[in-house]
């Protein structure tokens, strides 16, 4: 595994946890908006400062009894085969894992989930998936969810994590960042019909600093208004619908 970084202590990353954070390198999209272009893009990434397994697994041993929990993301953590090795160790220390993913490897959520090796997932959703969303955008040449994530996307893939991570038996949530050229309120609305019924769904702000994409930087975010909006619309698909 690659570590890019390690934050020691969060209060608000994962439900009724004190938890640390673990960002591992290594995604499998690209998207323009993404904050973390150092965890993803190849040549950022071997110029970025890294910590040892021991360091982390060190850190962890220290912390018994103070932490509860580690979030795992990154990147995408499940583009790396050893999460499931990585995660085991985890537990062993006594941890509860909460796993951040893009939703690209239902293969690996099933098995983190079968061998109950996660707690809680987070999947980002990036762009609306039903069937008429998926023809190309004819001012783009490409669908809604390779334009929203900068590569070809296996769309299949994506439904069936949905599916994975509803079926789970775990506690989860769903997400979307709300960036403007991207998304509209129909968009999220459209997401939320692909969804639901779900739990959980939460709605971040896009924020412009230090983007994939340098031109992101002067996209200026929705009105928080806007949000609210959005969030009204679509509020009865879910048991809780919030904005961060
Ligand atoms: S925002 Fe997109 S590119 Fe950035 S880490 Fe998440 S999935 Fe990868």
């Amino acid at each position: 595994m690659i570590i890019g970084g390690l934050q020691k202590l969060t209060l608000i990353d994962f439900p009724d946890r004190l938890a640390a954070t673990v960002f591992l390198a290594g995604c499998s999209f690209r998207c323009p908006w993404c904050y973390s272009s150092e965890l993803v893009l190849p040549e950022k990434i071997g110029k970025h400062p890294t910590i040892s397994e021991k360091e982390f697994f060190d850190f962890l041993k220290e912390k018994q009894g103070l932490l509860d929990g580690v979030v795992i993301c990154g990147g995408e953590p499940t583009t790396d085969n050893n999460l499931p090795d990585f995660a085991k160790k985890i537990k062993e220390f006594g941890y509860a894992i909460k796993l951040d993913t893009n939703g690209t490897n239902p293969a690996m959520l099933e098995n983190l989930i079968d061998k109950i090796l996660v707690d809680y997932i987070a999947m980002d959703i990036k762009a609306p998936f039903a069937a008429k969303f998926e023809i190309l955008n004819p001012k783009f040449g490409i669908s809604n969810y390779e334009r929203a994530v900068g590569v070809k996307v296996d769309l299949e893939k994506i439904r069936k994590s949905v599916k994975i991570i509803k079926n789970s038996g775990i506690d989860y949530e769903f997400r979307s960042t709300v960036v403007p050229g991207i998304h509209t309120k129909e968009d999220i609305i459209q997401i939320a019909k692909d969804i639901s019924p779900a739990k959980k769904y939460y709605l971040q702000n896009f924020r412009p600093e230090k983007t994939l994409d340098p031109k992101f930087e002067k996209i200026r975010p929705y009105r928080r208004e806007y949000l609210l909006e959005i969030q009204k619309a679509i509020s009865p698909f879910f048991d809780i619908c919030r904005i961060r």
